[in-house]
C-alpha cells in the first residue's frame, strides 16, 4: 500500500521512494497552506508563542494533511523535532524517528539508512536505483544552479523555489521534472538578468513571502541559497551513504562555514544575507558565521509567517544604500 509520508527535514527520501511511499516534507506543506493559520492553530493547541513558527507549522501541517505516518529527524535538524513527534504520536498517527549521526561518520549514517531501508522493507539495491534516478533530476537542478551564478538567466527567487522543493520532488519525481525541463528551456532562452550586487543567502529557508522581491528591487541578487542547495543534494556522489554524509546541514556549523567559503569564491559573492528564526538554536551558530565570513554581512530574524516588517525593510534599505 502506498503511504503519505510526512517529514520534518531532509532525510533519504530515495528510500521512500524506492518503497513506493509519497514522502511529504511538512516545511512545503506549511509554507503551501495558510501558514498563518497553522501557526494559530498550534497555538491553541497549547504551544507557546515563544517557539519557533517552523516548529508549529510543521506539528499542524502533520495534522492536517491527511498522512499515514510521520517521520521526525530527532538528530542533526532541530531540538524540537522529538518533541512534536512525541505530541503527534498520542494524536494517533504512527511515527518513525530518523537520526543523522553527531558527525560525518560513515558506518553511523550507513546504520541509520539500513534501518530505515528495514522499516520499509527494501534493500541498499532498490535504495540506489531510486537515487539514480532523483540524481538524474538533481544533475538538471545543478544545472538551473549555475544558470542562477554564472549565466544569470535564473533569479534568487525561481533558484530558492526549485532548490527547496527537491526536498520531495513535490512528491512526484516525474511531473517535477518535466516542469523543470519546461522552465530551463524558458530560462535558456532569455536575456540575462542585469549585473547587480551578488548576495549570498546563508540560514534555513525564509519565512519572510516576499524577501527575494524585494531584495532584487533594491538591486541585488541572491545567487547562493545556501541552505536550499544542500536539500537538493547537488553533490552527485554515488554512493547514498556518502550523499548523507557530504551533505552539511544536519553536522557542525564549521562543515557549513567550509561549504559557504568555497562558494563565496566561485560566485563571486559581494555580501551576505544571514537569516536565522525567531527562537531558533541556529541563532547560536550564525555568531559565529559572522565573525568567520569577511563580507558585508546582514543578519534578518523573522517570526511569523508574514511579508517583511517595516524594522527589516528598513534595515534591508539602510544596507542597500552603504553596499549596492
Ligand atoms: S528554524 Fe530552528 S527552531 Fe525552527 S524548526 Fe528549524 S531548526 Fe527548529
Amino acid at each position: 500500500m502506498t503511504k503519505r509520508i510526512g517529514f520534518t527535514t531532509s532525510l533519504p527520501i530515495e528510500v521512500l521512494y524506492a518503497a513506493g511511499h509519497y514522502p511529504i516534507d511538512l516545511n512545503n506543506i506549511f509554507l503551501s497552506l495558510d501558514s498563518s493559520d497553522l501557526v494559530h492553530r498550534a497555538e491553541l493547541y497549547g504551544f507557546p508563542r515563544t517557539l519557533c513558527s517552523w516548529i508549529k507549522g510543521n506539528f499542524s501541517a502533520a495534522l492536517s494533511t491527511d498522512l499515514d505516518e510521520v517521520i521526525g529527524i530527532v538528530q542533526g535538524d532541530c531540538a524540537n523535532a522529538g518533541s512534536i513527534l512525541e505530541l503527534i504520536r498520542a494524536e494517533g498517527l504512527p511515527v518513525y524517528p530518523f537520526s543523522y549521526p553527531n558527525q560525518r561518520d560513515y558506518q553511523a549514517m550507513d546504520r541509520e539508512i539500513q534501518k530505515l531501508e528495514h522499516h520499509y522493507n527494501i534493500s541498499r539495491t532498490q535504495t540506489q536505483e531510486a537515487k539514480k534516478y532523483l540524481d538524474s533530476i538533481r544533475l538538471k537542478l545543478k544545472e538551473l544552479d549555475t544558470l542562477t551564478y554564472r549565466e544569470r538567466l535564473v533569479n534568487g527567487k525561481e533558484n530558492h523555489l526549485w532548490l527547496v522543493n527537491s526536498s520531495d520532488f513535490i512528491g512526484d519525481p516525474a511531473k517535477y521534472e518535466r516542469d523543470l525541463d519546461e522552465f530551463l528551456k524558458e530560462a535558456k532562452a532569455r536575456e540575462p538578468f542585469p549585473t547587480r550586487l551578488r548576495l549570498g543567502y546563508l540560514g534555513v529557508p525564509p519565512i519572510f513571502r516576499d524577501l527575494y522581491d524585494v531584495v532584487s528591487e533594491l538591486g541585488g541578487e541572491l545567487i547562493f541559497n545556501e541552505v536550499q542547495r544542500q536539500f537538493a543534494m547537488l553533490y552527485l556522489v554515488p554512493d547514498v551513504v556518502e550523499q548523507y554524509i557530504v551533505y552539511t546541514y544536519p553536522y557542525s556549523v564549521l562543515d557549513r562555514l567550509a561549504d559557504i567559503r568555497q562558494q563565496i569564491e566561485l560566485r563571486k559573492l559581494q555580501a551576505i544575507i544571514s537569516y536565522t528564526q525567531a527562537f531558533c538554536h541556529l541563532q547560536i551558530d550564525n555568531l559565529l558565521l559572522k565573525k568567520q565570513i569577511k563580507l558585508p554581512f546582514l543578519n534578518l530574524e523573522g517570526d511569523p509567517p508574514e511579508k517583511l516588517d517595516s524594522r527589516t525593510l528598513l534595515r534591508l534599505e539602510s544596507f542597500f544604500e552603504v553596499h549596492a
